[in-house]
């Protein structure tokens, strides 16, 4: 990464304008007729500047270039980042409403969760320590079938968007159950995503098998698509364990029909792949290839088991990959050929996996663990560098889920998605490398403030958008009702044979 110095700009006509309403007379021929004992009426001059400047002892770009300003800022209004360079030449140039100082501050794009499932926050720690299918059909699946409905899904997702926000995370993928209620849940807190109706050939919270779960998944989609521009409506067919091949291509139908992308799990464990072998002949990604699946946009979560000829197919058919490394690890899943895949020219970012299998949604420890989880893979300290994660996390996260041109960089004509990071803490001192500090170093808790679509939704650790009391409150009642029945089941004799 480069330090640049910026351009500087001329005085904008913004500018001018600003200086003529200062100097204008400001009150009406009116009002100056007025008795003098009465108040002058308050003077309503339109603002001219721009809605926000956000300032940083660093501004790390993500760009082409890997720009990084020195004491830089960012001009953003109507939720659109209007230019970046140096704090002197934005200031010198822009006059904004809100203006967030940058001191010991480092700006950077906000990072994007390409793989979650938002409610299952409430189920953290339930079950640990388990083999994936063992874990999904003995614990996940049953206690989802008993428990999730619309208000633990709302609970849920809020307490994830709380978590998201205050780490720093601006764009997310999602894949649950009652996708409306995750919508609404989107559209008050701020966040951009993309939200995932599951399809799934079984009993589940929100439907009784796949056609059901296809159907009201249509429905939601025609619903939102278009009502809200943070919120893409997309479909969640869950993995080719769990749906049949004519399934997965009447998802993939809808959602070509539909115009929105898919996301799926695909080829996250061995078990997986057997199970392909066994059911169709093929492994996991040959298999989807076969069906045609890969021709509409895919965002394919997990890939830990692609063959060397499967990554040149994902590359070819542009497959955004999401790694997940905490989920992968905790489960036991595999290493996923994360550097092999970049190198190939694969779109990959990160994600956090639902917080049943992680268990929390810090991005920045994705990010420290996917460079150490290639690393001691490979026995090879350079084969994923700080760098290349931090696009992960970012730019590459944005191309990855098809939002290239919306997010994930500080350009320009990009939506304003920027968070601060604090480096007050004692464990960025000293500071060589701003980029390796963000990979090695920094953690959710050093996030102080965060910005989507231009609205500040976090400020010095305030939340603007969502109360934090509340949805402790909610969240900590309903896991107490979880655990109650869980106990009372418990107590139970069983009727079952053994
Ligand atoms: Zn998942």
């Amino acid at each position: 990464m480069s330090i640049e110095s910026v351009r500087t700009r001329p005085i904008s006509v913004v500018a001018l304008l600003s200086l003529l309403v200062a100097c204008s007379p400001g009150q009406s021929p009116d009002a100056s007729s007025q008795a003098e004992s009465d108040p002058p009426p308050p003077q309503e001059t339109e603002f001219d500047g721009i809605d926000l400047i956000v300032e940083g002892a660093y501004v790390v770009t993500m760009d082409d270039d890997g720009t990084i300003y020195e004491n830089g800022a960012i001009a953003i209004d109507a939720g659109i980042i209007v230019a970046v360079g140096t704090s002197f030449s934005i200031n010198a140039e822009y006059d904004a409403r809100v203006h967030i100082e940058g001191a010991n501050r480092v700006v950077m794009p906000g990072l994007i969760n390409g793989h979650t499932h938002a409610a299952m926050t409430l189920l953290r720690g339930i079950a640990d320590d388990l083999a994936l299918m063992d874990w999904l059909n003995n614990f996940i699946f049953p206690a989802e079938v008993e428990f999730v409905d619309e208000e633990f899904v709302r609970i849920g997702t809020e307490l994830a968007c709380w978590e998201m926000i205050r780490g720093g995370t601006t764009t997310f993928v999602d894949m649950y159950y009652f996708p409306d209620v995750i919508a609404s849940v989107v559209e008050d807190c701020g966040l951009r995503a993309l939200i995932s109706a599951t399809v799934i050939d079984q009993r589940s919270p929100d439907a009784e098998n796949a056609a059901d779960s296809l159907d009201k998944g249509s429905d939601f989609v025609s619903d939102w698509k278009g009502t809200n521009h943070r919120i893409t409506p997309i479909f969640g067919p869950h993995a080719n364990y769990s749906l049949n091949a004519e399934q997965l291509q009447a998802t993939r139908n809808a959602a070509d029909d539909s115009g929105v992308p898919i996301s799926i799990h695909i080829a996250e464990s061995q078990f997986e792949i057997q199970y392909s072998k066994d059911s169709f002949g093929q492994t996991s990604i040959e298999f989807f290839d076969t069906i045609g699946f890969f021709d509409g946009p895919t965002i394919a979560a997990h890939v830990v088991w692609p063959t060397q000829a499967e990554i040149g197919l994902l590359a070819e058919k542009q497959v955004g990959v999401i790694h997940n490394p905490t989920s992968n690890m905790k489960l036991a899943s595999g290493i996923s050929p994360v550097a092999e895949m970049l190198h190939a020219g694969v779109k990959v970012g990160l994600g956090t996996d639902g917080a049943a299998s992680n268990n929390d949604l810090d991005m920045w420890e994705e990010m420290r663990l996917a460079a150490f989880l290639q690393k001691v893979g490979q026995m090879d300290p350079q084969a994923l560098p700080a760098s290349a994660v931090l696009r992960m996390a970012t730019r590459g996260g944005a191309a990855a889920i098809g939002l290239a041109d919306r997010t994930g960089s500080l350009e320009a004509g990009k939506a304003a998605d920027v968070i601060q990071v604090s480096f007050d803490d004692v464990h960025f001192v000293p500071t060589f490398d701003v980029v390796s500090h963000l990979v090695y170093v920094a953690d959710e808790q050093d996030v102080s403030t965060v910005v989507v679509d231009g609205r500040v939704l976090m400020r010095d650790g305030e939340f603007l958008t969502l109360d934090p009391a509340r949805i402790r409150r909610e969240a900590t009642a309903l896991a107490a009702r979880i655990q109650s029945a869980l106990e009372q089941r418990n107590r139970q004799p069983s009727t079952d044979d053994d």
